[in-house]
């Protein structure tokens, strides 16, 4: 017949990854854009200092809390909270732009951010990612050695509040196995 197949637009998606602190979230994600270049990866703004290793522009966009307050002001984030005395936030322009040219676009966000994109982005897929246990967790805290006494304690209580919230969100994922836990990630976006 008449009838003619017709290439539909492409379907960008955001992803949502998200849990504690330590869990191994920003490991996992390295290894998935690797693997996966198609990705884009949303690049955070922070009032946080850099830790050492850390580059402008490709860890975060470290900016002062009164550029961030500013930019908040403007309506420039898709999400932004406050986590252990700094803020972060998602800059939306980008993160909107990738999607609407198809990409699959993954953000590695806390709590509140991850909330906040589930109210207001309902179609996003949400990923939580959990320790073993809390045990592990706090010796991976502990064990990273970048962080302060101070820093690390409010981490660590921050923690047990995020995994409490592990069931609102869409699939949760134990960061047990490195590589089961990325197996496990790369089945949720891809089939
Ligand atoms: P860190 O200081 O260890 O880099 O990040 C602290 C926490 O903030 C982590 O759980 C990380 O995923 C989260 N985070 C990073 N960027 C953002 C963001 O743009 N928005 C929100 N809500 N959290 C973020």
């Amino acid at each position: 017949s008449g009838a003619t197949t017709q290439a539909s637009p492409p379907l960008g998606r955001l992803i949502v990854l998200t849990g504690p602190s330590g869990v191994g979230k920003g490991t996992l994600m390295k290894a998935l854009l690797q693997r996966h270049q198609e990705l884009y990866y949303s690049i955070s703004a922070t009032t946080r200092s850099p830790r050492p290793g850390e580059i402008e522009g490709k860890s975060y966009y470290f900016i002062s809390r009164s550029k961030f307050e500013q930019l908040v002001a403007q309506g420039e984030f898709l999400e932004w909270a406050e986590f252990a005395g700094n803020y972060y936030g998602t800059p939306r322009a980008a993160v909107l732009n990738h999607i609407h040219s198809g990409k699959l676009v993954v953000l590695e966000i806390e709590l509140e951010g991850a909330r906040q994109i589930r109210t207001s982005y309902p179609s996003a897929l949400n990923i939580f990612i959990l320790p073993p246990s809390f045990a592990e967790l706090e010796k991976r805290i502990r064990g990273r050695g970048q962080d302060s006494d101070e820093a690390i304690a409010r981490r660590l209580n921050r923690a047990e509040v995020e995994i409490a919230a592990a069931e609102e969100f869409d699939i949760q994922i134990v960061n047990d196995d490195f590589e089961t836990a990325l197996g496990q990630i790369e089945q949720a976006l891809f089939s």
